[in-house]
């Protein structure tokens, strides 16, 4: 396919406001390309790749495959120069950057040029700079205006530029990107800049692409879309319904070494989560960098040691490997089997205690010094799902399914090889804990102790629930930080029982109402027993009765106590129960003639 009949279409594209005219032209764009007259082949053959993979990618503004983390590595300012250059000798780099300025869009500025007829100028008399000879491959010899420049000798020069490296490679990508656009019409240049700066920006998100796939190739749409999800390669999905239809792409598999993408969380409290599902999977909410990793065990060589190759990839699929070496030694320690592992990696101290987010950016996608800085901040990966393990996609498996995998992966060299049933789940290493219950109060205990430990508080999960690459979905819910917290009187407690005789705990809540006090909750828990004792000290001398384990207490103290809801509630004198309140700290500014009042508790709630 010429590179003008793409930009043709895609300028067709741009115009259509409509989503399903759209995707219409999509599918029409990619019926055409899949017709270009290139053999067919196998998904097996890894030879490069046809049309209609890079029409599928370069409609959405990608000259990779999502999963691939190759960059072309070139800055703007190379990008003017290129296109000043093909526009001829009276035009400078700055000059497109005023026009750019002016304009505001890159694709206009390409557009608003003549190309052509540079080659003889730019490359070999090295107009702007260029090297002698360089720059002539692509350019010379065509003579300008879009006679023939197809999509994939832009593919391929466009490879060739990712691919240069080293002392003068600048210059190298500037003279390759200088040949195209010495080749292109003013249309295919406005969409060759913006291919080039990722700013394609037609109105094609990856939605019209996976309804053009189906409708082009006559597949189901949630086939394409699992095979989008494991594969994260629209060329590669559109190839194979083409060439093998719905069994093809229902053949395709994760495979280890390209990333995935992460499911996501979305916000949610323990009402919803309990109200939705059975009982929640918690885990601890860690405050880190998300990252997947890929480990593989390579063909046993001659020498009878095994090979292992350890890929880790950022949230966006970046190979973030080099980056975080703790994660392959990791890797290459623990893990027996080929694996694909999502976690989370944590800045920790010497004693392995969590550090703020902000330490572990200084290490996270860091490429230069990194034995040195490793040094100075130390990281360490947890894991929280198993994605695949010894050649299996789990991808459809439950969570608590994958949990118990994840477990048995990382258990393998503690324990020589079986599942690790003997071993507690916190002395497997880079193990996320996981529990499961449908008890309010245990929630909140592990939220106290996942706070204590210094991590960001919980995770919800609904523990039947599959893995969605990609999804924000409410299978998995961050636990919503408290909506505004209230200032309340302590006007009761109780003794605690075994362990805790000695301390006061469940302490009755109360709110101003006029000159009395009424009460609006219990709260017992996100509660240390190192601030049990304070509390007893600080409120035991105010105790006014007594009677078995319940004590009334003159209000003197004021605690400041989160919740997730304000509801109407016969329980309590006040008419309202506060659900799911949580200890926050006691407010030693306030008198209780400070606390919070009735009024206030009603309109909070009406919010
Ligand atoms: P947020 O970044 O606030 O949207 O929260 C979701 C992120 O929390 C995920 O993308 C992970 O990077 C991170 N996270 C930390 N601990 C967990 C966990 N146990 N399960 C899932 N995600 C976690």
């Amino acid at each position: 396919m010429e590179f003008a009949t793409f930009a043709d279409r895609a300028g067709t594209i741009e115009a259509e406001p409509a989503d399903l005219e759209i995707v219409a032209h999509v599918r029409d764009l990619l019926a055409d390309a899949g017709n270009d007259g290139e053999g067919r082949r196998s998904s097996k053959d890894a030879v490069e790749p046809q049309t209609l993979e890079l029409v599928a990618r370069f409609v959405q503004g990608r000259v990779f495959p999502a999963w691939d983390s190759t960059t072309l590595d070139i800055g703007p300012s190379a990008c003017y120069e290129a296109i000043a250059r093909a526009a001829g000798t009276n035009v400078g780099a700055d000059d497109v950057e005023d026009r750019l300025a002016e304009v505001g869009e890159i694709g206009d500025v390409a557009a608003s040029y003549e190309f052509g007829g540079q080659q003889g100028l730019g490359a070999f008399t090295g107009g702007g700079g260029v090297g002698a000879g360089s720059g002539g491959g692509v350019g010379a010899g065509s003579g300008g205006n879009g006679d023939d420049l197809t999509v994939r000798e832009v593919y391929d020069t466009l490879e060739e530029l990712a691919a240069a490296e080293g002392s003068g490679s600048q210059d190298r990508k500037v003279d390759l990107l200088f040949g195209l656009y010495n080749r292109c019409s003013s249309e295919e240049a406005r969409y060759l800049a913006r291919l080039v700066l990722s700013e394609m920006r037609i109105g094609v998100g990856e939605g019209s692409v996976r309804d053009a796939i189906a409708e082009a190739f006559d597949v189901p749409h949630d086939r394409v879309e699992r095979a989008l999800q494991v594969s994260n390669d629209y060329g590669q999905v559109a190839r194979i319904a083409r060439d093998e239809g719905l069994e093809g792409l229902d053949a395709m598999d994760l495979a280890v070494g390209r990333p995935v993408q992460a499911m996501l969380a979305q916000a949610g409290t323990v009402t919803d989560a309990l109200e939705e599902w059975d009982e929640a999977a918690v885990e601890w909410k860690y405050d880190g960098a998300r990252v997947q990793l890929h480990h593989v065990l390579g063909a046993s060589g001659g020498d009878g040691e095994s090979a292992t190759e350890t890929r880790v990839f950022s949230r966006n699929m970046e190979d973030v490997t080099g980056a975080l070496p703790e994660v392959v030694e990791f890797a290459e320690e623990t893990l027996e089997e080929p694996v694909i592992l999502d976690g989370e990696v944590v800045a920790v101290d010497d004693g392995g205690n969590p550090l703020p987010f902000q330490e572990v950016l200084k290490r996270f996608r860091r490429k230069h010094d990194v034995a040195k800085v490793r040094e100075d901040v130390t990281v360490r990966p947890v894991f929280f799902d198993c994605l695949h393990a010894g050649g299996a996609d789990l991808l459809e498996e439950p969570l608590t399914a994958r949990h118990d995998r994840l477990r048995s992966v990382l258990a393998e060299s503690d324990v020589g090889g079986d599942a690790g049933d003997g071993v507690a789940d916190d002395d497997i290493e880079g193990l996320s804990l996981l529990w499961r219950t449908d008890d309010p109060d245990e929630i909140e205990s592990i939220d106290a102790n996942a706070l204590e430990a210094g991590h960001e508080g919980i995770m919800l999960k609904d523990p039947d629930s599959t893995y969605s690459p990609g999804r924000r979905g409410k299978h998995w819910r961050k636990r919503k930080p408290d909506v505004e917290t209230l200032d309340c009187v302590v006007t009761g407690a109780e003794w605690g029982e075994g362990r805790r005789a000695t301390f006061l705990g469940t302490f009755e809540l109360s709110v101003q109402s006029g000159d009395d006090l009424e009460t609006v909750g219990k709260v017992a828990t996100g509660i240390t027993d190192e601030k049990l004792a304070e509390l007893t000290e600080l409120l035991e001398p105010h105790i006014a009765a007594e009677e078995g384990q319940e004590v009334d207490l003159e209000p003197a103290v004021v605690f400041e106590v989160g919740y997730e809801e304000i509801q109407s509630s016969p329980t309590y004198s006040s008419g309202y129960a506060l659900r799911f309140p949580r200890f926050q700290g006691v407010r030693s500014d306030k008198d209780p003639a400070d606390a919070d009042s009735l009024e206030r508790l009603e309109r909070l709630q009406g919010e």
